[in-house]
C-alpha cells in the first residue's frame, strides 16, 4: 500500500522540477536529449476551452478538466486544490506545479497518459476507457485507490470484474498476487491469491517467477496455502464423518445402499465415490475448491460404471443436501485468504 507513495512522490517532485537534477528528470534527459519534450494536449474529450485546471501524466500530456469535478471525486484532491494541503504520510504527495497554461494551474502527475485517461473517464461523463489487460488495469486501480477515488474504485472493480484473475492458470495468478501486493491492492492480492492454490510454493516450482515476489507477499502466501491445507484438511475430514450419518440414514429408508460402499473406520457405509471425491480434496496439497458440477460429474461416473440403483435414486434435495455441507467447508478459506493476505498489510 505504502509502497508506491515514495516512487510517486519522487516522479512528481521530479516532474515538478522541470527537470532540473532529480532522478526521473534526467531519465527524461537522457532518453530526449535537446530540446527538451513540450507537454501536448490529450484532445477530446479533455479539450474544453472553459477548463480550469491541467493534470499532467508523467509522459507529458495535458488533460484539461474542471477543479470542482476533480474535488468532488477525490479527497486527495479537493485539499489540494482547496489551497491549504495537509502534508500526512497516509496520502500521495502532489502539487500544484505552479506552472500555468492557458490560464489553467498545472498539476504534474506520476501517472502515465493511458493510467490517466482511464481514471478520469472513471469520475467524468465520457466515455469509458478500460484495458482488457489486467497488468494494464492494476495500476489504474492503485491509481483510484491513492487518490481515494473510492467511488471510481469500486466502479473500475465492477465494471472491469470480467478482467478477472479466476479463470486465469495459477501461473498467471501468482504473477497478478505479485503485481498486486507491489501496487497495495488488497481485493486483487486475494482473489489472486485464492486462484494461486494449486500451485506448489517452492522455489523449484515457482522457477523465474520467484523474483517478481517481495518477501512479505511470499510470506503472506505461503501462510494462506498453509493455513488453507489444514484447514481443508480438517473441515473435509469433518464433513465425510458427519455425512456418515445422512448416508446411513438415507440408505436404511430405502432399504438398500450403493453397490459400492467403504468399510474403513472413518467412513465406514459412505459411498465410495462420494469418500473419494472428499479425500481426494484432502490429500491435496493444496487443493483447488470442488464445484458442485465435479460433485455431480462423480456421481454420473460412479453410476456408469456399473449400475448402481442406489445412487440413481438419489433425490435432488439429499445431494444438495450432501453438497451444501461440503461447500460450506469449501467456502471457508475465501474468510481465511483475506485474514492471511490482509494481515500485516500496513507492516509493508
Ligand atoms: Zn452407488
Amino acid at each position: 500500500m505504502s509502497q508506491d507513495l515514495p516512487d510517486g512522490e519522487l516522479s512528481l517532485e521530479s516532474a515538478t522540477n522541470s527537470g532540473q537534477s532529480s532522478t526521473l528528470g534526467l531519465t527524461l534527459i537522457s532518453l530526449s536529449s535537446t530540446p527538451e519534450p513540450t507537454p501536448v494536449d490529450s484532445g477530446a474529450p479533455y479539450d474544453d476551452t472553459d477548463a480550469d485546471l491541467i493534470l499532467r501524466s508523467s509522459d507529458l500530456v495535458d488533460f484539461r478538466v474542471y477543479k470542482v469535478v476533480l474535488a468532488k471525486a477525490s479527497p486527495v484532491f479537493k485539499v489540494l486544490l482547496s489551497g491549504s494541503p495537509k502534508s500526512d504520510a497516509k496520502t500521495p504527495s502532489i502539487a500544484l506545479s505552479g506552472e500555468s497554461k492557458d490560464g489553467c494551474s498545472v498539476i504534474c502527475l506520476p501517472e502515465n497518459k493511458d493510467v490517466l485517461e482511464s481514471l478520469l473517464s472513471a469520475i467524468l461523463p465520457v466515455p469509458v476507457v478500460i484495458p482488457g489487460n489486467l497488468n494494464r488495469l492494476l495500476p489504474i486501480l492503485a491509481a483510484a485507490q491513492k487518490y481515494n477515488m473510492n467511488a471510481a474504485l469500486a466502479s473500475l472493480r465492477s465494471t472491469t470484474s470480467h478482467v478477472g484473475v479466476v479463470d486465469k492458470t495459477p501461473e498467471d495468478a501468482f504473477r497478478t498476487y505479485c503485481h498486486a501486493q507491489q501496487l497495495g491492492l488488497l481485493e486483487e492480492s486475494i482473489k489472486a491469491a485464492k486462484a494461486t492454490l494449486p500451485r506448489k510454493l517452492s522455489i523449484e516450482s515457482l522457477g523465474s517467477d520467484l523474483r517478481l515476489a517481495t518477501g512479505p507477499a511470499l510470506d503472506k502466501l505461503h501462510r494462506f496455502h498453509t493455513s488453507i491445507a489444514q484447514r481443508a484438511n480438517v473441515s473435509l475430514r469433518t464433513v465425510l464423518v458427519a455425512s456418515q450419518t445422512m448416508w446411513v440414514a438415507d440408505a436404511a429408508s430405502k432399504k438398500t445402499r450403493c453397490r459400492e460402499t467403504t468399510a474403513g473406520p472413518l467412513t465406514h457405509d459412505i459411498p465410495y465415490w462420494f469418500a473419494q471425491f472428499v479425500l481426494r480434496n484432502i490429500h491435496d496439497d493444496f487443493p483447488a475448491p470442488p464445484s458442485y458440477t465435479s460433485f455431480l460429474l462423480a456421481l454420473v461416473l460412479h453410476c456408469h460404471k456399473g449400475f448402481c440403483r442406489y445412487c440413481t435414486s438419489l433425490s435432488a434435495s439429499f445431494l444438495e443436501k450432501v453438497w451444501g455441507d461440503l461447500s460450506a467447508c469449501i467456502s471457508a478459506p475465501v474468510t481465511l485468504v483475506r485474514h492471511c493476505i490482509s494481515s500485516q498489510q500496513s507492516d509493508e
